[in-house]
């Protein structure tokens, strides 16, 4: 509680001094030019970056790489973000190809220092869709390998910064016990769920889906980005009325227009599912809540 009331002293006197505060804006941040003794931490996407914060505390800097808005099956770094990779410490990947940019980074980046984190190593993989040769990389959508992530993050802060092992530790087990508590919430949540059966925008809830028995009966996008043709339309229509969907899922990321074609079709409305983060301040629990009540909207 105290370190939470400092952080926010820190925060409010940084606005009032006016110092740029990295985080969560619209843009990447680009690579701080002053020397800091915060352990320079890069991190894919949203989640793995509050996992970072909620782990390495204030003695962590971590520098977001896909952005807010962006999606990482489709983002590129910006040189400015290939600097960072320089000289940062740790780079905390999701991986399961999700980092398609990972090696070729990596090796730009001609840092022998740089411990680069495989969060999903040991966690089972679930098979992908078209474009996803390594399998289904949304492995962070199921709080209970959210777990095993954060651990890994635990572990590789350690590594490389060993006077901090025991603020580590203690972060990371308070942040694991909100989650099995996160965990248990949505399985209380789910059970009231009246059907099973959803209509996702792309293959982000498998998962999800199988910790808490829900069923993913089609999927607009199976490669993000590129939109469904008339067939597959009309294919994911039949469904939604076969399993009487309420609702059809769109994300934040992609363009909404073919979940709008299908839900008008079908008379089901359309809601949205965010798999990354939800805005004003990203934190992987209140966007996991978010994404279940959206549900319960479409399946109670
Ligand atoms: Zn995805």
């Amino acid at each position: 509680m105290l370190k939470i009331r400092l952080l926010w002293s820190l925060i409010v006197i940084a606005m009032l001094i006016g110092v740029p505060l990295s985080g969560c804006g619209g843009q990447a941040s680009p690579p701080a030019d002053t020397a800091t003794d915060k352990l320079l931490v890069a991190a894919s996407i949203i989640p793995l970056a509050d996992f970072t914060r909620q782990v390495g505390g204030d003695r962590v800097q971590v520098e977001l790489l896909v952005p807010p808005g962006a999606s990482p099956h489709t983002y590129e770094l910006t040189p400015a973000q290939l600097q960072v990779l320089s000289k940062a410490r740790v780079l905390v990947l999701n991986d399961v190809g999700l980092e398609f940019w990972a090696d070729d980074a990596v090796s730009a980046a001609n840092n022998p220092d740089l411990i680069v984190v495989d969060t999903s190593q040991g966690l089972t993989i679930l098979g992908g869709d078209a474009g996803e040769s390594s399998g289904n990389p949304h492995i962070w959508l199921d709080p209970i390998n959210a777990i095993h992530q954060v651990e890994k993050i635990r572990d590789a802060l350690i590594q490389a910064d060993p006077d901090g092992a025991e603020v580590y530790r203690a972060n990371a087990e308070r942040y694991i016990g909100e989650l099995k508590a996160l965990d248990q919430e949505i399985r209380n949540r789910v059970a009231t769920f009246s059907s099973k059966k959803f209509i996702a925008f792309h293959p982000a809830w498998v998962y999800f889906a199988q910790r808490y028995g829900l069923e993913q009966a089609a999927v607009i996008e199976t490669t993000p980005g590129k939109e469904p043709s008339p067939a597959e339309i009309a294919e994911i229509v039949k469904t939604a009325r076969a399993i009487g969907a309420k609702a059809i899922f769109a994300e934040p990321q992609f363009s909404p227009k073919a979940a709008e074609v299908i839900a008008a079709e079908s008379g089901a409305e359309v809601l949205f599912l965010n798999p990354l983060g939800e805005p004003p301040d990203f934190s992987y629990l209140d966007t996991m809540r978010y994404n279940v009540g959206e549900m319960e909207k479409a399946l109670k």
